[in-house]
């Protein structure tokens, strides 16, 4: 029988706050009843914000909150030949292309070729990538690599979605933003082609996540509801890639007194400021509602 298994995959790159609390005594309690595992991830592609001193921070904030994790943790720093070899499956399957537009050109590439149309934007408020790249030829893109051009390996979504046979969904346990929950359509296509290798960071978030899941064998993927749209893409990675699909269950955001979601610059949420102005596990429990 397969045992449960949940994960908290924080990325030190900032001091973790009430809202990562939540995620991670959630995720804890839920494996516990479910009398199953409760593994920590450290998400640290990004090598340039992400340093050993906060991920050591993650670990006495989880320590003092009475969590208890499997060890070795699994660092994604420490697994790049992962991410890369899907990636290699996805461009062999000719479903990924070099893109070298950068922020500032695909802006004015939108400002002057999409003159009068409402530019679609992804479920963040970023506009979609616009569709040069995905048709220039073979040839024209072997020069600019190897004239070193920079580029990003995206995801050209349309082919991609020819190549999932019918609706892709995924079990809901928790909601989305509008209240979503059971069975849930994925709407890839709302992200347009997705980022999936940077240059500088030979993998993105979505790929890493799905092929860490799946090494993993996470059952269970319990997280804060600003991730709930980027599980239409996890989804269909997941399609393209033949991997097992967990349970999702996006929870509550943490607010701040503003309304407003935390972030990891604000010093007052954070753990390591709340336990030296004297507050408990207990107290942090209560204040996430657990
Ligand atoms: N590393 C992500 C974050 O810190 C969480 C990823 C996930 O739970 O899927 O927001």
């Amino acid at each position: 029988m397969t045992v449960p298994t949940f994960r908290f995959a924080p990325s030190p790159n900032g001091e973790l706050h009430l809202g990562h609390a939540c995620s991670a005594l959630l995720n804890a309690r839920m494996a516990d009843e479910a009398g199953g595992r409760f593994l920590l991830r450290i998400e640290d592609i990004d090598t340039e914000r992400c340093t050993p001193e906060y991920e050591r921070g993650i670990f006495a904030d989880l320590s003092w909150l009475g969590i208890a994790w499997e060890k070795p943790v699994r660092r994604q720093s420490e697994h790049f030949d992962d991410y890369g070899e899907a990636l290699r499956r996805l461009i062999d399957e000719d479903i990924v292309y070099p893109a070298f537009m950068s922020r500032g050109e695909a802006r004015a590439w939108i400002a002057e070729e999409a003159t009068g149309e409402t530019w679609p934007r992804d479920p963040d408020g970023a506009p979609l990538y616009p569709p040069r790249d995905r048709t220039l030829s073979e040839r024209e893109r072997r020069a600019r690599m190897d004239a070193s051009a920079p580029f990003t390996w995206r995801l050209d979504m349309a082919a991609a979605m020819e190549h999932v046979s019918g609706a892709i969904e995924w079990q809901e346990t928790g909601a989305g933003p509008e209240g979503e929950t059971g069975v849930v359509r994925a709407r890839p296509e709302a992200w347009g082609d997705v980022v999936l290798a940077r240059r500088d960071t030979p993998a993105s978030y979505n790929l890493c996540v799905v092929v860490d899941d799946a090494i993993q064998g996470i059952t269970d993927v319990v997280r804060g509801r600003d991730l709930f749209h980027a599980t239409s893409v996890h989804r269909l990675l997941q399609e393209l890639l033949g991997l097992p699909v967990p349970i999702y269950h996006h929870h509550d955001l943490v607010l701040g007194d503003d309304g407003r979601k935390l972030s990891k610059s604000r010093r007052d949420t954070a753990l390591r400021s709340l336990r030296e102005a004297g507050a408990m596990p207990d107290d942090i429990r209560r204040m996430v509602g657990l």
